[in-house]
């Protein structure tokens, strides 16, 4: 599957095409602008699949390789700065979540400290 982003809500979704525009919640903008940031891969961890979150708008996404930079919805930048915080995505692996940014991931070993926006993960095991 591919995994779209709203440069203007932040929705991700995951889909075969491009999904439909209206509906959009951003205050600014009634239509979601999509941008395609990984051809194969997935909002939830699947087998296979690494781990990348944004140090701008904190998205996790997980895909088979490092994703697009283009719609970032973060309001300071316009392109995506992604992070490999996991190697092997686990569905039935440890769940773990960063004290600073809240974000969460499962994976089957300690995710990398790189990537934060609140300057480097800090993850504790849930
Ligand atoms: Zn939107
Ligand atoms: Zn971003
Ligand atoms: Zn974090």
């Amino acid at each position: 599957m591919h995994v779209y982003i709203c440069k203007y809500c932040g929705t991700m979704m995951e889909s075969s095409s491009t999904p439909s525009s209206s509906g959009c919640p951003s205050p600014d903008h009634s239509s979601h602008s999509w941008s395609r940031i990984c051809n194969e891969g997935s909002t939830e961890a699947r087998e296979g699949l690494h781990a990348y979150t944004c140090k701008y708008c904190g998205k996790l996404v997980y895909c088979k390789s490092t994703p697009s930079s283009s719609g970032c919805p973060s309001p300071d930048h316009s392109s995506h700065s992604w992070s490999r915080v996991c190697d092997k995505a686990d569905p039935n692996g440890k769940t773990y979540q960063c004290k600073k940014c809240g974000v969460i991931v499962k994976c089957n070993s300690t995710p990398s400290s790189s990537g934060c926006p609140q300057g480097s993960h800090s993850w504790h095991r849930l």
